[in-house]
Parts: structure tokens; C-alpha cells; sequence
């Protein structure tokens, strides 16, 4: 086992990580920008280097200064979190070759999940279904007009290099289809430098299922079960359920043999979640994640496995601490992100905390690097931590949210919290009765 793990991340995740080593007995090293001096992630750690300026292309994604500091407080192994440098081929490349442990993928995997075309070509060939598209990249406007044809209106036209949603136009008809082509490869080129873009069909009412995998270095492949992140904000998730309130045991059981044959397949290794939309009893594979997700917790809730402690037993070489048929799905579990951001206009609130109070008492669980005191810097994403609750039923899980919402202060800034407040008094989340636009709709100003 290590003996010490650098954390390449900040926030919650960063103090996620150093909880799971903590209870491994495993020394940590958090690393920080001048930005984060102060940060709690800083002060629970064993030890921390600074390594650079605020802006995160200087500090959290200068991996240079990021494997120097493993170097000089030998680390033995480097743990990325999710964001940052999480899904970055080459990074896990360096990491290995300085003889430090990169907790995650082979460098293999996270480049071919990274590419969503060769993600896409490779999950359909391992038996994985795939929503409907193009043949892989779209080259020309009149190649667009083709596949959009052939395919059926309406389509998405996405980014090869995407993540985030960013990237992606809808174009309902052949009036649309030349704009959105234009606007995603623009967009495409900005956020990803790659202005590569394929396409597929618009689904109109499904909803955003996620499958959980863990495989070790043995050859074991198990999952986790589902995560419904239907209830997102431009491709963004807010809130999220394990399990989902349509997929029954059957179907769990289903596409979770489904799933696993095809990481068995290709001999993947660590954490990784399968993201499908699902549509009229259907799945429709739309990318894998090769790293830990923000909603994580859902899973851990239900399932009581420690996903932390679990990725770092596989990069240590250890195998899996159970098996498929020790995988129990223990009642309910629902995830807020909690943004500083202005609930209404989404616009964000960096600035002091003044105050802060944490929510307590059975099946609740907060993820945060926040405290009373603590300045949210401008320079990151807006994200300070997720609220989870646990209980044996989801109607319970609601009325525990709703209590531990009630509990919660975060002062000084404004935070999404009030939004999660309207979301659980809502009777079509609280019939389970919702798809990947209907948070949209909700939030759409009502004309009066
Ligand atoms: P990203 O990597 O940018 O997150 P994804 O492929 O994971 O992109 O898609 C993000 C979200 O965009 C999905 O959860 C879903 O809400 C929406 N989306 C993606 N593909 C489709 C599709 N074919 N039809 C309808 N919505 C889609």
C-alpha cells in the first residue's frame, strides 16, 4: 500500500481524498495555488507545496510543478480527483513515467474515452447499445445536411473533445442545421482547441442514467448500479438520485451484465461511470467518464462501498473488497450541488462566507471545503460542495433533504440552496416524474 498520496485538486474533492487516505492510514500531500493559502484542504493535510499562481493553467493544471512536488515530498502515488487534470492521458503518462502511481485508468483508456467518436465506435463494438448518429465525424456542411436527413430530425451536433455540455447545438430542422453546424464547431474549437464535431439523434423526453463500474488489475469487474442525473441545467447536473425512480431490479441487473462485459472487454482499470440517456425502456450510451463524478456519494450512500478507498486498493494492485453478489442497494440517496452562484440568474458569487452551519443528524452527509471565513475565489468553478441525504425510501429522502435544507446556512454569498428548496416541494420530483428538459422548463421565467 502507499505510504503517501498527492492530491492534484482543491475543494471538496481534494478533502474527499484526504479523508480516504486518512482512514487508510496513508500520509497526504495537498498541493495549492497562492489563491488557496488558506484553503481547508490545505490545513487538514499532512503536508502542502504551493504550486503557483491563482489561475488554474498556472497552478492545478501546471503539471510540472504539480510532479516536482510529488518529487520533493515523495509521494508515491497521485491522486487527480475528478476536473483539473482527472482526465488528462498525458498527465497519467508523466506520472508514471517519474515512478509515481497515477490513481486511476491507463493512460490508453482515458485518451479513447476522451475522444467521444472512438468512446462511441469502441463501447458499440464491445455490445454496448449507442444513440443513433452520424459515422463518426462530421467534415462538411453538406455531409451535415446528409447524416441530418438520414438520421431524422432533430439532431445534436456535439463535440468530439466535449465535456461539460459545452459545444453541442440542436438543430430541429433542415432550416437550422447550418447554423448549429457552424456554431458547435465554433464553440468546439474555443473550449477544446479541436473543432472536430459529429452527430447524433436529438432524444426528445429521456432521461440521463449513469451505470457505476469498478474493475481491478485481477480481472474483476463489478457495478455499482445507476445514478439518474436527469435534472440538469445546459447538460449540467443539479441534483441527483441513486437509484433512479423508472429502473427496477431487472433492468438494473440488465444493462449492469451489459456494462461490465464490455469493461471486461477492454481490460479497464479503476472507477468509471457509463452514461447513457434512456428513452422508452431503452439505453442509449452518450460517453464514459474514466474518473470519479461529482455525485459519487449518491452511490456511496446506497451501496456503503467507499469509491476513494477503493480506487486507491486498485492502484495499489489489490483486488476488488467484493464481489458482484456482495453489492447491496441499501435504501435511497439524493445529491444537491451546491453552486455560488445567484439561484435565478446562475450568475456567479464568489466572495465571504460569514457565515456557515453545516446540517447534521441521521442519513446526511455534506461534502464541502466550506467554513465561516472561507473567500470563495473567483478563479474556479463555482462548485463548494454537495449536500446528500440517505434513507430508506425516497419519500423519506425528500422530506430528510428538505429538513437538512431547512438546516443549512451559508452566508455572505449567494448559493444555489434556495433553488434545491423549490425543487424538493415540487410535485412532479417528488412523483420521480422528470427528464433531462424539465429543469429547463422550470426555470424558464413564467410569461405572465
Ligand atoms: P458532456 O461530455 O459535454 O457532458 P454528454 O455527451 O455527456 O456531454 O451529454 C451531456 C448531456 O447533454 C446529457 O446528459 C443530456 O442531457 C444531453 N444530451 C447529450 N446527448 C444527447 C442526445 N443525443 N439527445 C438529447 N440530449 C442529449
Amino acid at each position: 500500500m502507499f505510504e503517501k498520496i498527492l492530491i492534484a485538486n482543491r475543494g471538496e474533492i481534494a478533502l474527499r481524498v484526504l479523508r480516504a487516505c486518512k482512514e487508510m492510514g496513508i500520509r497526504t500531500v495537498a498541493v495549492h495555488s497562492e489563491a488557496d493559502r488558506n484553503a481547508m484542504h490545505v490545513r487538514l493535510a499532512d503536508e502542502s507545496v504551493c504550486i503557483g499562481p491563482a489561475a488554474a493553467a498556472k497552478s492545478y493544471l501546471n503539471i510540472p510543478a504539480i510532479v516536482t512536488a510529488a518529487e520533493i515530498t515523495h509521494a508515491d502515488a497521485i491522486h487527480p480527483g475528478y476536473g483539473f487534470l482527472s482526465e488528462n492521458a498525458k498527465f497519467a503518462e508523466i506520472v508514471e513515467k517519474h515512478k509515481i502511481t497515477f490513481i486511476g485508468p491507463r493512460p490508453e483508456h482515458i485518451r479513447m474515452m476522451g475522444d467521444k467518436i472512438t468512446a462511441k465506435e469502441t463501447i458499440k463494438d464491445a455490445g454496448v447499445p449507442v444513440v443513433p448518429g452520424s459515422d463518426g465525424a462530421v467534415e462538411s456542411l453538406e455531409q451535415a445536411r446528409a447524416d441530418a436527413k438520414r438520421i431524422g430530425y432533430p439532431v445534436l451536433i456535439k463535440a468530439t473533445a466535449g465535456g461539460g455540455g459545452r459545444g453541442m447545438k440542436v438543430a430541429r430542422n433542415a432550416d437550422e442545421i447550418d447554423v448549429a453546424f457552424q456554431t458547435a464547431r465554433t464553440e468546439a474549437k474555443a473550449a477544446f482547441g479541436n473543432d472536430s464535431v459529429y452527430m447524433e439523434k436529438y432524444l426528445g423526453k429521456p432521461r440521463h442514467i449513469e451505470i457505476q463500474v469498478v474493475a481491478d488489475s485481477h480481472g474483476n469487474v463489478i457495478h455499482l448500479g445507476e445514478r439518474d442525473c436527469s435534472l440538469q441545467r445546459r447538460h449540467q447536473k443539479v441534483f441527483e438520485e441513486a437509484p433512479s425512480p423508472v429502473i427496477d431490479a431487472e433492468t438494473r441487473a440488465k444493462i449492469g451484465k451489459t456494462v461490465t462485459t464490455a469493461i471486461k472487454k477492454l481490460g479497464y482499470l479503476g472507477v468509471g461511470t457509463i452514461e447513457f440517456l434512456y428513452e422508452g425502456g431503452e439505453f442509449y450510451f452518450i460517453e464514459m467518464n474514466t474518473r470519479l463524478q461529482v455525485e459519487h456519494p449518491v452511490t456511496e450512500m446506497i451501496t456503503h462501498v467507499d469509491l476513494v478507498q477503493e480506487q486507491i486498493r486498485i492502484a495499489a494492485g489489490e483486488k476488488l473488497s467484493l464481489t458482484q453478489k456482495d453489492v447491496i442497494f441499501d435504501g435511497h440517496a439524493i445529491e444537491v450541488r451546491i453552486n455560488a452562484e445567484n439561484p435565478e440568474t446562475f450568475t456567479p458569487s464568489p466572495g465571504l462566507i460569514k457565515d456557515f452551519h453545516a446540517p447534521g443528524g441521521l442519513g446526511v452527509r455534506l461534502d464541502s471545503a466550506a467554513y465561516a471565513g472561507y473567500r470563495v475565489p473567483p478563479y474556479y468553478d463555482s462548485l463548494i460542495g454537495m449536500l446528500i441525504v440517505h434513507a430508506p425510501t425516497r419519500a423519506q429522502a425528500l422530506a430528510r433533504l428538505k429538513r437538512a435544507l431547512g438546516e443549512i446556512i451559508v452566508g455572505g454569498i449567494e448559493t444555489t440552496l434556495p433553488l434545491h428548496a423549490r425543487l424538493v416541494d415540487n410535485l412532479d420530483i417528488q412523483a420521480g416524474d422528470y427528464d433531462i428538459h424539465w429543469l429547463e422548463g422550470f426555470l424558464k421565467p413564467k410569461a405572465t
